[in-house]
């Protein structure tokens, strides 16, 4: 049974194989969308609440959350990713939202560690619980993971984040590295008026950790629009910045579908990592779909178009059905975003796709 795509926004660009004959979505090997990319990383969204309120990704009042029966279950999300995995996807990152408030967080991380073809889970976080958690998420199998800091000052950390606790995301992170969850990678969305100055404090952590500092170029996701339009920081000015303050910086390198370019300060240990999905996008080498908490394949984080899997879940689908509905939209994939166009997300904000 192959259940219609349920496109919820904009037409995909893709060529329109939706009503392609089921056996084109049957066939083994693992799945490319039809520009030749190969899809091998999902990224699931495990809530779409939240313990903070950050200016760039939520409102401070009157977010809107999915009640809960439509959210997938534990027995659900697992059963995605075996059928991920059986069309070839190898990464899982859990994110949200914040994914360590999910409840059986431990068993769905053990779950997937247990999934035959699945090498590689990482998490984003928020760090505020990772003091206690880093360690039984390292247990259950977790390999590594990302955690968002936008500031080293902990009254600027209380206004970004909408009343965060500096200290206690800095003892996960040191927590996470303890336990191994190596190597460890940091956040940070540069917001202009707000945290463009941090940027070189920041970037002084590398020299001394192993640690890699990622600066993030704010998206115009729901909600978020228009203090992205008015706040972005492109990437070559944080450089000029960190150069005027350190000297140039050494190119590392741009690795395979890493969106991150990497650099590093001189004389430092650790890296610095630029997404600039805004002034220089790299959708080319993009590897990745993303799982909604409720249930929806977003096909591309900056565009509406998505298929429905719970609908097919709930619906008395097979695994092969719906190994075949998850090739159906990797197939579906559009090649890029329409920003250049004026075309911007306007169904879901960044906390329900996690980035
Ligand atoms: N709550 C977790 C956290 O903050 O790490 C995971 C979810 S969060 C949505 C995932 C990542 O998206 C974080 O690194 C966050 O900084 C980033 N993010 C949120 N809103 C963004 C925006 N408008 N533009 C770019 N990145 C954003
Ligand atoms: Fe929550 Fe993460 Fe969004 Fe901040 S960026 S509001 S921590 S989901």
């Amino acid at each position: 049974m192959i259940i219609p795509l349920q496109p919820t926004g904009k037409a995909a660009d893709a060529p329109d194989l939706a009503r392609a004959p089921a056996e084109f979505y049957r066939q083994p090997g693992p799945a490319h969308d039809s520009f030749g990319r190969r899809i091998n990383y999902l990224r699931i969204s495990l809530t779409d609440r939240c313990n903070f309120r950050c200016v760039y990704c939520m409102p401070e009042h009157g977010a809107h959350f999915a009640p809960r029966d439509e959210l997938l279950t534990d027995a659900e999300l697992l059963r995605v990713v075996r059928a991920a995995a059986q069309v070839g996807f190898e990464k899982i990152r859990l994110t949200g939202g914040e994914p360590t408030i999910r409840r059986n967080l431990l068993a769905i991380v053990a779950g997937i560690a247990a999934t035959p073809g699945i090498r590689e889970i990482s998490m984003t976080t928020n760090g505020l619980r990772l003091a206690e958690l880093a360690q039984p998420l390292r247990d259950a199998g977790l390999t590594r993971v990302n955690v968002s800091i936008d500031t080293l000052d902990p009254d600027k950390f209380r206004r970004i984040t909408r009343g965060g606790d500096f200290a206690r995301v800095w003892a996960g992170i040191q927590a996470a590295e303890r336990a191994g969850l190596t190597p460890i990678k940091l956040n940070t969305v540069v917001v202009r008026g707000y945290n463009d100055e941090d940027v070189v404090a920041l970037a002084r952590l590398t020299l001394e950790r192993p640690w890699q500092l990622r600066f993030i170029e704010m998206m115009p996701l729901a909600g978020v629009g228009e203090l992205a339009e008015q706040s972005v920081v492109p990437s070559a000015e944080i450089i000029a910045r960190l150069e005027q303050v350190y000297g140039p910086l050494q190119f590392v390198g741009w690795f395979g579908s890493d969106p991150a370019r990497t650099y590093r300060l001189p004389g430092a240990v650790g890296t610095l990592g630029f997404i600039s999905s805004i002034s220089e996008p790299f959708c080319a080498t993009c590897n990745r779909m993303r799982l909604t908490a409720d249930g929806k394949l977003h096909l591309c984080l900056l565009r509406d178009n998505e298929l429905d899997l719970r609908a097919a879940l709930r619906g008395g689908a097979s695994d092969e059905d719906l190994a075949a509905l998850i090739r159906q939209a990797v197939w579906l994939k559009p090649w890029g975003h329409g920003l250049p166009e004026g075309i911007k997300p306007t169904l879901r904000g960044m906390s329900e796709l996690g980035g």
